[in-house]
């Protein structure tokens, strides 16, 4: 069975669904991911979807169902979290009927504040040297502006202001607002907030995914 997971940028989605992984309960695919592991490959479709990003393009919905298709495989018993898709109502709908063997057993928003998600993500520093983030408020280095693993300069990524994140947010919202509603609509979306320590978040999050996976519909 499938089970989608979703959450604006800021949300801790990554965080979140690899602490789901690590429990060992479940397997994640996640189209961003294959589509890098098919390019790394230099298969067929990487070579496309290569040529296509490569464009500035956004790689079409049908190559990215071939690939979903390959991944989800045919175990049955497999509970599959998967993150990055779908991103419209038409790619909700085709994932309904994708694969005989993996039916969508519902969606897990995680659910945050937007000024919440702005404070999150304008507050991140990142060391230009060796990469090691760290949070203004939230996780502050001994020394302002230095990485306290290297010593090298924190600086803020240019996608981090404020103004950039808000451009990102209304993307996001302008998205994946129909998708949540579609399942919504389906009576198969679970909220989960995502105000508060990792550990609380994925107490909620664990529980939701747990019973949508456990439930008989
Ligand atoms: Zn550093």
């Amino acid at each position: 069975m499938i089970i989608v997971l979703m959450g604006a940028p800021g949300a801790g989605k990554g965080t979140q669904a690899d602490l789901l992984i690590e429990s060992g309960k479940y397997r994640k695919i996640s189209t961003g991911d294959v589509l890098r592991k098919h390019i790394k490959m230099g298969t067929q479709i990487g070579k496309n979807a290569e040529s296509i990003i490569a464009q500035g393009k956004l790689v079409p919905d049908d190559v990215l169902l071939e690939i979903l298709r390959q991944e989800l495989g045919s175990n049955e018993k497999e509970v599959i979290i998967l993150d990055g898709y779908p991103r419209n109502v038409a790619q909700a709908k085709t994932l309904q009927s994708l694969s005989q063997v993996h039916r969508v057993k519902g969606a897990v928003v995680l659910d945050v504040e937007r000024e919440e998600l702005i404070a999150r993500i304008s507050g991140r520093r990142v060391c230009q040297a060796c990469g090691a983030t760290f949070h203004v408020s939230a996780n502050p280095p001994k020394t302002q502006g230095k990485c306290d693993k290297c010593g090298g300069m924190l600086i803020q990524r240019p996608d981090d202001v404020p103004e950039k994140v808000r451009v990102r947010l209304d993307v996001f919202d302008k998205e994946t607002k129909p998708v949540i509603d579609f399942y919504n609509q389906m009576k198969s979306l679970t909220s989960v907030s995502a105000d508060g320590s990792k550990e609380e978040i994925y107490k909620a999050l664990k529980k939701a995914v747990e019973s949508l996976s456990s439930g008989k519909n």
